[in-house]
């Protein structure tokens, strides 16, 4: 099973995730990763910091959004299908949906591209199960600002709120569009609730 996790700047997946990855461990054990793109790997990181680099403002959003889909293509190959195919439980922080909100979206491609882009990145790999955190923009925003590290502060003054909404406003698409697979969880909740509604739905979808 592939399971991936989403939601905008603040939603508090990496914070949940944290907290109930011990718990996923002692039921599923070595049966599963937990892994988040770049993944790791040599050559994604690699990738990842040539978008990450400050110096390269000039970057095109085309440009950026096949970089990020290189690198899921080679997390996907080195990391999740060997997984997948030794029969683990893959969770994945971020996944293609991210690329079609933020690259999409938020740098106006237009989703429907990015979509299509990322099919053959992932040769159609699509998750069986897609946790939403929903937060809204203000929320969000709020709470990076009070978990403000260097870095963050940097993005935050390059990610205007008009970029934020246009994310924002593309995942509600996508969880509307795609309900069979996308749950969304409210995330404006206090996050031992939040972590806890994550467990449940995991442990429903990894019962049936
Ligand atoms: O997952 P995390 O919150 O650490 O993501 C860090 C940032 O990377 C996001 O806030 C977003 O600005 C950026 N990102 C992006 N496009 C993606 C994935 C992440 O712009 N496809
Ligand atoms: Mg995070």
């Amino acid at each position: 099973k592939f399971i991936t996790f989403e939601g905008p700047d603040g939603a508090g997946k990496t914070t949940v995730l944290n907290m109930i990855s011990e718990q996923l461990r002692s039921r599923l054990g070595n049966g599963m990763i937990l892994t988040r793109e770049p993944g790791g790997n040599r050559i994604s990181e690699k990738i990842r910091e040539v978008i990450l680099d400050r110096e390269n403002t000039e970057m095109d959003a085309r440009t950026e959004a096949l970089l990020y889909a290189a690198a899921r293509r080679q997390h996907l190959a080195e990391t999740i299908l060997p997984a997948l195919n030794a029969g683990k439980v893959v969770f994945c922080d971020r996944y293609v949906d991210s690329s079609v909100a933020y690259q999409g979206a938020g740098r106006s491609i237009g989703e429907e591209e990015v979509a299509n882009m990322n099919l053959f990145a992932t040769n159609g790999l699509t998750p069986n199960l897609t946790l939403y955190f929903e937060v809204p923009v203000e929320v969000g925003l709020e709470r990076i600002k009070l978990h403000r590290t260097a870095s963050r502060v940097d993005r935050l003054d390059l990610e205007k709120q008009a970029f934020h909404e246009r994310v924002h406003a593309a995942y509600l698409e996508l969880a509307k569009a795609n309900q069979d697979r996308i749950k969304v969880i409210d995330a404006t909740r206090p996050v031992e609730e939040v972590a806890k509604e994550t467990m449940n739905l995991l442990i429903s979808e990894l019962n049936n």
